[in-house]
This record gives C-alpha cells, sequence and structure tokens, in this order.
C-alpha cells in the first residue's frame, strides 16, 4: 500500500507523525526514497514537514478546506461537461465499471474502500478528459478533500451520496453537457455540506440541540 493509499483511504488520519526510520522498516524503501515520497506530497499539501520535527500527515484548515472546494466547484462542473460532449462507449463503460465498484464497497460497509474509490471517481473522469493540468490539478484536491472529510465529517456522513455518481454517469452516457455540468456542482455542495466547517472558537456549544436531540 503507498502513503498516498493510507492517507486517502483514512488509514493514516491527519495529524499523524510519519516516521521515517519505521516506513523504511515496513516497506523495505531506502530512506532517500522515502524522503523523496515525503517532499512529493509535501509538495501536494498532504504532508507537513517541520523542521527539526520531522513529516506528518497534513491538517488542512478550515480556510484550506473551503478553499479547496471552491476550486473543485470552479474546476469539477465544466470537467464533467466536457466529457459529456467527449465521452465514449469504452469510457462509459470504464465509469459504470467503477461505480459498480463502489456499489460493492457500500454493500460491503467496507469504509475505506467506499472513501477511496469515491474520491478515484472524480480522478477518473478528469484522466478521461485527457488535460494533464485538469487531471494533476484534481487529483491533489481530491487527496486533500479526504484528508479534510477524516478532520470534518459529521459522524454518519457517507464521502460522496450514494448514487450521485450514476447520475452523473447517465448525464455524461446521454452527452448532456448541461445537465453533467449542473449535476456535478451539486453533488460538490452535498460533500461539502457534509462537513462541519464551522470556525472553531465560533461561539459557544449549542448545549440544547446537543442535549435534546432524539
Ligand atoms: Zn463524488
Amino acid at each position: 500500500m503507498s502513503l498516498l493509499t493510507a492517507i486517502m483511504e483514512h488509514r493514516l488520519l491527519a495529524g499523524t507523525k510519519l516516521v521515517e526510520e519505521r516506513l523504511c522498516e515496513v516497506t523495505g524503501a531506502s530512506r532517500a526514497r522515502i524522503r523523496q515520497v515525503f517532499a512529493r506530497l509535501a509538495h501536494e499539501k498532504l504532508v507537513t514537514l517541520v523542521p527539526n520535527r520531522g513529516a506528518f500527515v497534513a491538517r488542512p484548515t478550515v480556510d484550506e478546506a473551503r478553499e479547496v472546494f471552491q476550486t473543485r466547484r470552479v474546476v469539477e462542473p465544466e470537467l464533467a461537461a466536457i466529457l459529456a460532449q467527449q465521452a465514449t462507449p469504452a469510457k462509459f463503460r470504464k465509469l459504470r465499471r467503477h461505480a459498480l465498484e463502489e456499489n460493492d464497497a457500500r454493500a460491503r460497509a467496507d469504509r475505506a474502500a467506499i472513501i477511496r474509490l469515491s474520491g478515484e471517481f472524480h480522478i477518473l473522469l478528469a484522466e478521461m478528459v485527457g488535460n494533464a493540468v485538469l487531471e494533476k490539478l484534481t487529483r491533489e484536491m481530491v487527496s486533500r478533500t479526504c484528508l479534510i472529510i477524516t478532520l470534518y465529517d459529521r459522524p454518519g456522513a457517507p464521502a460522496c451520496p450514494e448514487h450521485e455518481h450514476s447520475e452523473l454517469i447517465d448525464a455524461i452516457e446521454r452527452h448532456d453537457a448541461a445537465a453533467a455540468n449542473a449535476l456535478m456542482s451539486r453533488h460538490l455542495q452535498h460533500i461539502e455540506g457534509s462537513l462541519d466547517l464551522r470556525m472553531p472558537g465560533s461561539g459557544a456549544p449549542d448545549f440544547y440541540s446537543i442535549f435534546n436531540n432524539p
């Protein structure tokens, strides 16, 4: 398992210290190789390097989380629309296969796989458009979203709401660019809406709602 997969599956949580010697031991990779991986992940804002203290899985702030979602709302609806215009039967089949894998993971209640596959669906769309810049940007945003979800998820909220990926594939298959755009916008709003992005310390806790919920 790669470090990126471990982060995307929430096996390594935000803020976890990444001990270089231990990673060398368990992966068999050299220290130089581990450092290269840390540097790459730091560049993608998934790892934070602290001088004299080492490497940590990044902890995106509320402001960073909002920036990530704003970027995704700007980029991904248009990306879905472009794909709707150019998708081929081979691409639909690949998207459908991915959606089936997601459904399997949901049926098994395999939360780690659900989170990873949900993110990978978005990366797959970007790959299919065939624009390396968009693909790189989407990869970074999706991985950062995985970290954001571990930090700000409301308990029990799903990674990507069920069925919304299938609806998107339907629109892409109909070559309906406007629908693909609108569905992706709504989908990203739903993911952001499932998070608790209130600024910490923005007021006293609402004791009434905490203790009076059924
Ligand atoms: Zn999704």
